[in-house]
């Protein structure tokens, strides 16, 4: 049962959004929270998609395996491959959908800190600004040039060849132009390129 409160602040911001000639929206964690997506607690959805890591490293969730320090390569490629898939493979979630049916007459754009993609699967790709990135998009780790690339396929193959919790060295993504270790395209350490699609 929704507060009266809660019920009035929906209401106005129906109304803002029917009377407003251009809206821009700012989303952010809360949006895919209420999908059930937890980056920051253990639940059964990262057990089951990331048991071997939880059991072999003691890592309790999505945020805390990304920035573990594995001792490999091969490991930590095993670990983003999982993480990737997952991404790639999840569904729009029902705020996104709930969010696009109320949006979709309108003059709109989305800016989002989002880096599960959830708005780029649900919304044009040219109304949304993943302003912290993809992670459906590799990046060259010495930033050599600013191309990024949609990385499904090789993610795909990734995943498939995982052995307990390493990949093969030779499925680490390498830069084409300059042989470096690939990134994915995220801001996760101040290398966020531009925006410049393969
Ligand atoms: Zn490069």
């Amino acid at each position: 049962m929704l507060s009266q409160q809660y019920q009035d602040n929906i209401d106005t911001l129906l109304k803002k959004i029917e009377e407003a000639e251009a809206i821009v929206v700012g989303g952010v964690a809360g949006m895919s929270k209420a999908i059930g997506y937890s980056f920051y607690h253990t639940d059964e959805n990262f057990l089951k998609h990331f048991g071997k890591f939880a059991d072999n490293y003691s890592i309790k969730n999505l945020f805390e395996g990304f920035y573990y320090r594995f001792s490999t390569r091969e490991e930590r490629w095993a670990y983003l491959a999982t993480e990737m898939k997952l991404i790639h493979d999840a569904e729009a979630g029902r705020p996104y959908l709930d969010l696009l049916q109320l949006l979709q007459d309108k003059n709109y754009f989305i800016v989002t800190t989002n880096q599960d993609t959830q708005f780029s699967k649900t919304f044009p790709e040219v109304k949304v600004s993943p302003i912290q990135g993809d992670l459906r998009y590799f990046q060259c780790g010495s930033r050599c040039h600013d191309q990024i690339y949609f990385n499904k396929d090789q993610v795909e193959t990734m995943y498939a060849n995982i052995d307990g919790t390493r990949i093969p060295t030779e499925l680490i993504p390498v830069c084409s132009k300059c042989g470096q270790e690939m990134e994915p395209w995220i801001q996760f350490s101040g290398c966020l390129l531009h925006y410049n699609k393969s």
